[in-house]
């Protein structure tokens, strides 16, 4: 019983420290971007009291028909570019990811559900980078180059769908000149760990058309 408290205290406040941001970066967004975003957005509220009451906020996300959101505030579908077979080193490797460009500091949000695996530093990798596995276990959502990590993110949090992650950077091998957020899905095999499992594009998944309602 306890530990139910718990949990919805820490969605609750998750989607609250969200929606906060997501207010603060529209505010400061262009006019063009801003209204890309709001002629895209679904809302993406989980049920309970603490979300209706914002249902009528500006806050919104960016939800594709696949359930997952765009996991950068203030882009849209038209934004993304499906950078996931480009290469890399020269050609020996392909990314298995998309690369989601935007400006350093903007807030980088959960694409889905899910735990906080692991918190991971590689300097010569995905630098400041979060995994998070989606409550059935059969996903990992990789979350690289950040510049930092949301307050109080922590190993074994339970976060909603929009929950604050950190913000975009250039950590680990990114160019500093072009900060984004590098986005993989990664579908896991039982017993599979945070590192391993199998990619799968996220571009259709992300850039799908509007579903409608
Ligand atoms: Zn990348």
């Amino acid at each position: 019983m306890n530990r139910l408290k718990t949990l919805l205290t820490v969605v609750v406040t998750a989607t609250i420290t969200s929606l906060f941001w997501i207010v603060v970066y529209n505010g400061a967004a262009s006019t063009s971007s801003a209204s890309t975003a709001t002629a895209n957005a679904v809302a993406d509220l989980p049920p309970g009291k603490a979300v209706t009451a914002t249902l009528e906020g500006p806050a919104r996300l960016v939800v594709a028909p696949s359930g997952l959101a765009i996991p950068v505030a203030g882009i849209g579908s038209r934004d993304l570019v499906d950078t996931y077979t480009q290469s890399r080193s020269g050609g020996a490797r392909v990314h298995n990811a998309i690369d989601i460009m935007a400006s350093r500091g903007t807030p980088v949000v959960a694409a889905a559900p899910g735990t906080v695996e692991k918190l991971f530093f590689s300097d010569g990798g995905g630098g400041i980078s979060a995994y998070v596995r989606s409550d059935d276990r059969q996903w990992i959502y990789y979350y690289a180059h950040l510049d930092a990590y949301a307050p109080g993110l922590r190993e074994g949090q339970r976060i909603a769908r929009g929950a604050p992650i950190g913000t975009v950077g250039s950590t680990g091998n990114a160019n500093p000149a072009g900060p984004h957020l590098h986005f993989a899905v990664n579908r896991m095999a039982p017993g599979e760990r945070w590192h391993e499992g199998t990619p799968v594009n996220p571009y259709p998944l992300l850039a799908g058309n509007r579903a409608s309602r």
